[in-house]
């Protein structure tokens, strides 16, 4: 049994617990968690800073951990996309070494739980030998609607190899036909099958999607890709493919980094499942900017935090993408952003019976941030797994 207080603990099951004392088995599950001043006890392991559960990354990519410092920074995602094509073709030893120390990384930086993208089998090994859980998104790309069955198929065989939990999903709006959509919503209707989509993280992708026309439709042209079936829709990307997802699913829009007000107000019109996830630091990689967070104000949807993969991002560090956060929205609260790092992520991906909060009887770690300012995020916090 282990006892564990800190100036504060954030249970995220109520209100901020001064000098609280959380306690575990050996294995982390939640005993019990009091405000009991029992702080004479030389079995209570006592720490400066506050306790909050561990974090949920809600968007990566272990598969591209190999990419880590090989793609320069604000290059723009079209260039960015050749640049992980080109580049991701590695002698499999290497990818499963970076892959495994990518989770290593995670599991230092209290991560507990992640929402990995996968194109391939490789990262099934690591995951089962890993102390997180994950959830992977097989995703599917196909802007042929005369492929939409067989790529689902391919992406329910390639779903056999992850013994873990998993589902079959989207890549993003610009790799997708409409026919893709309506199969998958269909098939979605039987199993519980969760789905992460990329969601305007370039402008250029609402672009393509009014006009049909700019930077996407040069890129196609380049990669071979047959885009006569698509046509101009006259609205944004998310507009456009909203009424075709499934009403009876989770769904993660990822990165909404040029995501409109009305985009925003269109959702609400659909009874849809729908959670955001903000990737920051992979967003100013990539693109430089970051979304325009005054619009997600009085959204009704959860939010979620993802690191994106090692490609996009210097580290994979929930904190990190925190602080950038913090630093940007002046209207969130600590105990919100808390939730955006830890329950809301769980709670997408089907983990929140064991993990988001500290509550008797589950297993959610517990991470110790170090150097609060006035109660929030400063530059100097740290993140310390504590178990
Ligand atoms: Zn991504």
């Amino acid at each position: 049994m282990r006892r564990f207080s800190a100036d504060y603990i954030f249970t995220l099951e109520g209100e901020p617990i001064q000098n609280g004392i959380v306690v575990t088995d050996d294995l982390g599950k939640i005993l019990a968690v009091t405000n009991e001043k029992a702080l004479s006890d030389p079995n209570i392991e006592r720490f400066n800073g506050v306790i909050v559960p561990g974090f949920v990354n809600a968007h990566c990519h272990l598969e591209l951990s190999h990419l880590h410092q090989k793609i320069e920074k604000g290059t723009g995602l079209i260039p960015f996309i050749k640049n992980v094509i080109g580049k991701r073709q590695e002698e499999e030893e290497k990818v499963i070494n970076a892959m495994k120390k990518a989770d290593e990384q995670m599991f230092q930086n209290g991560i507990v739980a992640v929402g990995d993208i996968a194109n391939q089998s490789i990262s099934a090994s690591v995951k089962e030998k890993s102390n997180i859980k994950y959830h992977t998104f097989i995703e599917m790309l196909g802007f042929d609607p005369a492929k939409a069955e067989a790529t689902i198929a391919q992406a329910l065989k390639l779903q056999t190899h992850f013994q873990n939990s998993s589902s079959i999903t989207p890549h993003a709006p610009y790799s997708l036909s409409k026919e893709l959509l309506k199969n998958l919503t269909k098939f979605c209707k039987k199993v519980n099958n969760p789905i992460s989509i990329h969601n305007q993280e370039n402008e250029e992708e609402n672009f393509l999607y009014r006009y049909k026309d700019g930077p996407f439709m040069e890129f196609f042209k380049e990669m071979n890709i047959n885009v006569d079936g698509f046509k101009a829709q006259s609205k944004n990307s998310l507009q456009t493919l909203i009424p075709f997802l499934p009403d009876n699913q989770p769904i993660l829009l990822v990165h909404n980094t040029y995501t409109s007000l009305k985009d925003i107000y269109f959702t609400k019109r659909f009874n849809l499942k729908i959670n955001w996830c903000f990737c920051p630091n992979a967003n100013l990689y990539i693109e430089n900017k970051l979304p325009t967070f005054d619009f997600f104000k009085h959204n009704n949807y959860p939010i979620t935090i993802g690191t994106d993969s090692l490609a996009s991002n210097d580290q994979l560090c929930l904190l990190s993408e925190m602080k950038v956060l913090q630093k940007n929205i002046d209207y969130l609260s600590f105990t919100q952003l808390l939730q955006w790092a830890t329950i809301n992520g769980a709670k997408f991906l089907g983990f929140d019976n064991d993990l988001g909060t500290i509550a008797t009887g589950k297993t959610p770690g517990l991470n110790l941030i170090s150097h609060l300012k006035n109660g929030k995020l400063s530059d100097k916090s740290t993140v310390k797994k504590l178990i």
